[in-house]
């Protein structure tokens, strides 16, 4: 993969597991604390996804831009929302604070792929 597309591939994944948590529904600033990328590529990746998969929808709501992933829950039993530890982008396991989403190799590869691209 392309360094835009680790960091894509990482904040369409926390995307879709934020969403799948707050009823399919996300603003971009929520995706900050995890991810260790700004707010402006957070925004920019939303924007290209929602642009090429009808998965995602942008809405803007009294000014704010946020985002509907709308198959994230069909498939999801709403009991198994949240509960698992597993790195959102590999599916690896990780025993990790609630606030985690990506296994450390995956979070060093992004790391990697934000200096580089920079
Ligand atoms: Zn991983």
């Amino acid at each position: 993969m392309s360094h835009h597309e680790v960091i894509a591939n990482a904040v369409e994944n926390v995307g879709f597991r934020l969403a799948e948590k707050c009823g399919g529904t996300v603003f971009p600033i929520e995706l900050l604390p995890y991810l260790p990328v700004s707010l402006g590529i957070i925004t920019d990746v939303l924007n290209d996804a929602a642009a090429e998969s009808e998965a995602i929808t942008p809405e803007t709501i009294d000014g704010l831009r946020r985002y509907v992933f709308a198959p994230a829950f069909a498939a999801v039993e709403p009991s198994t929302v949240m509960t698992t530890a597993q790195c959102v982008v590999c599916d690896k396991d990780i025993h990790a604070r609630s606030t985690e989403l990506l296994c450390d190799e995956c979070s060093d590869d992004l790391k990697t792929a934000l200096l580089t691209d920079a």
